[in-house]
């Protein structure tokens, strides 16, 4: 029998949740991110509820057309839990016991003290021929099924609806095994950048977007950056020794990011997958230096965010949070003439509030915040928006006012991401 080629894929994730909005759809998120990495096209995305007569509809539409479904979600023990049965049906296999799966389901309840019930063994009934995916989160196995369909061969994979289960069956079962059944991979770049907005981005490299095949460059943008993905579509065999697909006279992967690099480099902050906090934290680590905040607008969001990186104890001294004129006089020692003569929200105050932070917390460099961010608080001088970001650096001090436009959690958001900014340039010495 000849093997399975999968070139396209779709999602089809299963819940009345999700239809009414109860449950965020995260499951299909991150299983388009992990077909774009298995360079699966995935050209169709689909909720649909718990009902026999739509689901087995949505399933017969995508088998149709598409190599391969990967399903999410109904494989629980309970009435409402019909996918494995619908997919038996369409694919036209009897279920039958899966010895394993019963084994697995009642270690797992001994492990954890219970019985099962009559319900449970449901969850080991799959569709004959099925390669069983276990579980290791939980107790519902997963299945992928290939079989004749049209005359095609095609393939339904069936995965757990929690997104703890859902991900580690996939990293564990449902990745190798597509591995193994595609043609083609894409190499990806991720060109991070910074201080220039979407447009002027675009604009920069309009002729090379107008001529691309393979490789292809997305822009997108999220608040405060930009970032332009370029993938190129490499024949599997070929894809440890990088020989692109590509047999045109355009530019190759390297040469084109080399090309964004010419006209854009001063921007760019990451090629690659780092936050920029990451990076942050990449360079602190690498220097052997400390970072602590003064955070006013932004209370406590940047050293949040830092704080979730594991390891940053190493580089991280600490914060002050300092929303009143009290706290920024008293824990930073910005002085009352200061805050009288220029108000709190100033680069003077900024300015002060990332030199006392320093010499408060003992760090190499202070990034301290201070703006307004609305939707009261802001005057004709000063609108809402209106945010000072300063450094302290080994006696080195640098203050920037940004206009952030937008809504409160916007401006507060961007803000984070402009603080981080700083502490980058810094850093890398790119401050004139
Ligand atoms: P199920 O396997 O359908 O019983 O789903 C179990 C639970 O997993 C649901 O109650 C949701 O909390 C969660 N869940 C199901 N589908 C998704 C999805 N697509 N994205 C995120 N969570 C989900
Ligand atoms: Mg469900």
């Amino acid at each position: 029998m000849q093997q399975i080629v999968i070139e396209s894929a779709e999602i089809v994730a299963i819940g009345t949740e999700l239809l009414i909005g109860q449950t965020l759809n995260t499951n299909t998120h991150y299983l388009a991110n992990q077909l774009n990495l298995l360079g699966i096209n995935a050209y169709y995305q689909t909720v649909v509820g718990d009902n026999k007569e739509r689901l087995e509809q949505t399933l017969r539409t995508a088998v149709s057309r598409s190599d391969l479904v990967i399903t999410s979600g109904g494989l629980g023990p309970t009435v409402d839990d019909i996918t494995m049965s619908l997919v038996a049906k369409v694919s036209n296999r009897p279920l039958v016991l899966d010895k394993v799966s019963q084994k697995n389901i009642q270690a797992y309840f001994t492990s954890s003290g219970r019985v099962p019930c009559q319900n449970n063994w449901k969850q080991a009934m799959m569709p004959e021929g099925a390669t069983v995916m276990p579980n290791n989160n939980g107790t519902a196995p997963g299945a992928i099924v290939v079989f004749g369909f049209d005359g095609q061969k095609k393939a339904i994979a069936c995965l757990p609806g929690p997104p703890d289960e859902l991900k580690l069956m996939f990293e564990e079962s449902l990745f190798p095994w597509l591995e193994t059944k595609v043609k083609y991979r894409f190499k990806n770049r991720f060109l991070h950048m910074i201080g220039i907005g979407e447009s002027n981005a675009e604009m920069a490299i309009k002729d090379l977007i107008e001529q691309q095949v393979n490789p292809t460059i997305a822009p997108y943008a999220s608040p405060g950056e930009v970032c332009f993905r370029l993938t190129e579509r490499i024949a599997k065999d070929s894809a440890e020794q990088n020989i692109s697909e590509n047999e045109s006279n355009s530019l190759s992967l390297d040469q084109l990011a080399e090309e964004i690099y010419q006209r854009l480099g001063q921007y760019i902050y990451e090629d690659g997958e780092r936050t920029l906090p990451e990076i942050v934290f990449d360079l602190l680590k690498e220097k052997n230096e400390t970072i602590a905040f003064a955070e006013s607008c932004t209370a406590g969001l940047i050293s949040a965010q830092f704080g979730e990186l594991p390891g940053v104890s190493s580089v991280f001294k600490g914060s002050i949070i300092s929303y009143s004129n009290e706290a920024k006089e008293n824990l930073l020692q910005v002085t009352q003439s200061i805050l009288e003569k220029h108000g709190a929200v100033s680069e003077e105050t900024a300015l002060a509030m990332a030199e006392g932070a320093a010499k408060t917390l003992n760090s190499d460099l202070a990034i301290s915040v201070t703006g307004i961010a609305g939707p009261d608080g802001g005057s004709e001088e000063k609108p809402v928006g209106t945010v000072y970001i300063a450094s302290y650096y080994k006696g080195q001090t640098h203050v920037i006012k940004h206009l952030i436009s937008g809504q409160r959690n916007r401006v507060r958001k961007v803000a984070v991401l402009r603080a981080f900014h700083l502490a980058w340039q810094n850093l890398m010495n790119k401050l004139n």
